[in-house]
């Protein structure tokens, strides 16, 4: 099968030449360059750095809520599965601790344009909770009128009264976990969570003006066929919402103990993945939507499209975001944060994140300071995995190099993507094509330095 539309154009033989193992570059380095070199002290640097400049980006927040109820077999996020909802209250007090030490050291600038709260379960919060939770992001930081407040639903946790609850605090974008509504498949992956289900969730997400609805769909779980998972996007495209993301499962057992769970014979074959990709790319550009890149698709009326014709696109954490270049903190286990040229990463267990926290420090565990090589190819690696164009001349005067000798091997190891359309190279720079959004990370990976030196990272394939 070949994907077609106006612009693009992908076949089985094409993807079968760049699917190789990458990183999806939410951040360069990858975090698994993190490392404990990247101390205390260093991470109190960059977030005084921010307290001593008149001119700073501005933040972008993210919380982590790790608790689950039950376990999907699927699952590689950092979770803690719990009927416990008094644990909660724990963890927001911790929280508390964690933004005002932040706070404390990032000085009075705190203007803040983007939240998202993940998990884990976000809505594993009771409504109190979580006016709770909302007061003190509130209280510690000064969002913009206009700011994106995100949160990730799991349909089986929440009411109408719950969206509209959340939409009251302010939230204005909502990513349901949808995966596949094919009940073999939902059982098979223990997660049970009906299309009226769903349904009911999507239409009072509408009611309550939301201004997105995300969905995030699984492919290459087990149990699904490329019939069973067409009827799953017959479903999806009715819902209509206006992102979808599709993703693709990588089944790591050796890795995510969950997914020890997963029969391994249920899995679909790689052809029948690959069918099953190429179908529904094939489906959700019939049905009038834009692909952004990789694994996300949005209707032409979106920010995220808007964004990607204005060449505002971004990357962080969370996949692409319309918000320009902010500084990131992240707040609660295993959150990662983006402040300066550096990256930071807090400790994965809640009993380390409690231990720092009453000791009086910040619950870091590693981290990263980019030196201005990485920061010049992590600009340029940002700007493909957007598929914005790589200028040549705006990278020579930011970074005082010439482009064509500097980056003479990579411009050769390009040559493939070249010849393959993926990429088209001239004078001024490099220019990604609608086909070569679906490849950005074999042409990414073209600038990684550190992929020349060896990684415990487990990446995933294309497909
Ligand atoms: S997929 Fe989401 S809801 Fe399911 S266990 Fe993982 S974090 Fe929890």
């Amino acid at each position: 099968m070949t994907v077609t539309s106006p612009d693009i154009v992908i076949s089985e033989e094409l993807i079968r030449k760049f699917d190789r193992q990458g990183p999806r570059y939410t951040s360069y380095p990858t975090a698994d360059r993190f490392n404990a070199g990247f101390t205390l002290d260093s991470y109190h640097q960059y977030l005084e750095q921010r307290a001593n400049r008149t001119e700073n980006p501005p933040l972008s927040i993210y919380v982590h809520l790790p608790f689950c109820e039950s376990l999907c077999y699927f699952c590689a996020c950092n979770k803690i599965i719990t009927k416990d909802h008094s644990r909660a209250a724990e963890y927001l007090r911790y929280l508390e601790k964690e933004m005002a030490l932040v706070a404390a050291r990032i000085g009075k600038d705190r203007r803040a344009v983007q939240l998202h709260l993940g998990g884990g379960t976000p809505t594993f919060l009771s409504p109190a909770e979580m006016r709770q939770l909302m007061d003190m992001v509130r209280g510690h930081f000064n969002f913009s009128d206009d700011a994106e407040l995100g949160v990730e639903i799991d349909p089986r946790t929440v009411s109408e009264d719950t969206l509209a609850m959340l939409a009251g605090l302010g939230f204005n974008r909502t990513s349901f976990g949808v995966q596949d509504f094919d009940p073999d498949v939902q059982a098979a992956v223990n997660r049970i969570q009906p299309l009226e289900m769903v349904e009911r969730a999507v239409t009072a997400s509408r009611k309550a003006n939301f201004l997105s609805v995300n969905a995030d769909l699984i492919y290459g779980l087990p149990k699904q066929t490329l019939a069973s998972f067409d009827r799953t996007l017959d479903s999806v495209i009715r819902l209509s919402p206006d992102r979808i993301a599709l993703y693709n499962y990588a089944h790591l057992p050796s890795r995510f103990k969950a997914q020890r769970q997963i029969i391994e014979l249920d899995l679909p074959s790689a052809e029948a993945r690959l069918q099953i990709f190429l179908r529904s790319m094939q489906r959700l550009l019939d049905a009038g939507y834009v692909y952004i890149g990789l694994d996300h698709f949005s209707k032409p009326e979106d920010e995220l499209n808007q964004a990607r014709l204005n060449r505002s696109l971004h990357r962080n954490f969370q996949g692409y975001t319309t918000r320009a270049e902010c500084d990131l903190i992240g707040f609660g286990v295993s959150a990662i944060g983006k402040v300066g040229d550096s990256y930071s990463q807090s400790v994965r267990t809640i009993k380390a994140y409690y231990q720092h926290l009453d000791a009086g420090e910040l619950p870091l565990e590693k981290g990263y300071s980019l030196t201005q090589d990485d920061v010049m190819r992590r600009r340029i690696i940002m700007e493909l995995m957007c598929s914005s164009p790589v200028d040549f001349g705006a990278i020579n005067a930011a970074y005082g190099i010439d482009f064509r000798s500097y980056f003479a091997g990579e411009l050769e190891l390009l040559k493939p993507c070249e010849a393959a359309g993926l990429i088209g190279i001239d004078a001024d720079g490099i220019k990604v094509t609608p086909t070569g959004r679906l490849f950005v990370r074999a042409v990414g990976m073209v600038f990684d330095k550190h992929l020349a030196q060896p990684t415990t990272a487990a990446y995933s394939k294309l497909i």
